[in-house]
């Protein structure tokens, strides 16, 4: 199985960075998790989001946050819309569908065609 964080919305701040204080370098972004195995692909309701600094390339973790960035986080999390979750089957699994199900449909038919003749 195959848990990926997928980026669903990448914002710019303007505001002042924790670390170097520039005003143009703060990125917000959200992320949803994505499952991948052979038979399907899902997506979950997990979100995640974190803010980077593009100038001193520096991760900004919540407890650096000025309040000004609370506000502004608090107020593009409510703007933000995840992904419904979702699961959707690949080719594969189809075909093991379908040939399980062929299977049967065979099973009946032979079962309905012996009754008759026997
Ligand atoms: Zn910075």
């Amino acid at each position: 199985m195959d848990k990926k964080w997928i980026t669903i919305k990448e914002v710019a701040l303007n505001n002042n960075c924790p670390e170097c204080y520039n005003t143009n370098g703060l990125q917000l972004t959200f992320k949803q998790q994505f499952i991948e195995t052979s038979l399907y692909k899902s997506i979950t309701n997990e979100t995640t989001q974190e803010i980077f600094c593009n100038t001193c390339n520096t991760d900004i973790f919540p407890v650096m946050w000025t309040d000004d960035i609370e506000r502004v986080f608090a107020y593009q999390q409510k703007a933000f819309t995840p992904k419904k979750a979702s699961t959707k089957l690949k080719k594969k699994a189809w075909l093991l569908i379908s040939t399980f199900s062929l299977l049967i449909i065979i099973g009946i038919v032979l079962a309905v065609f012996i009754n008759k003749t026997g």
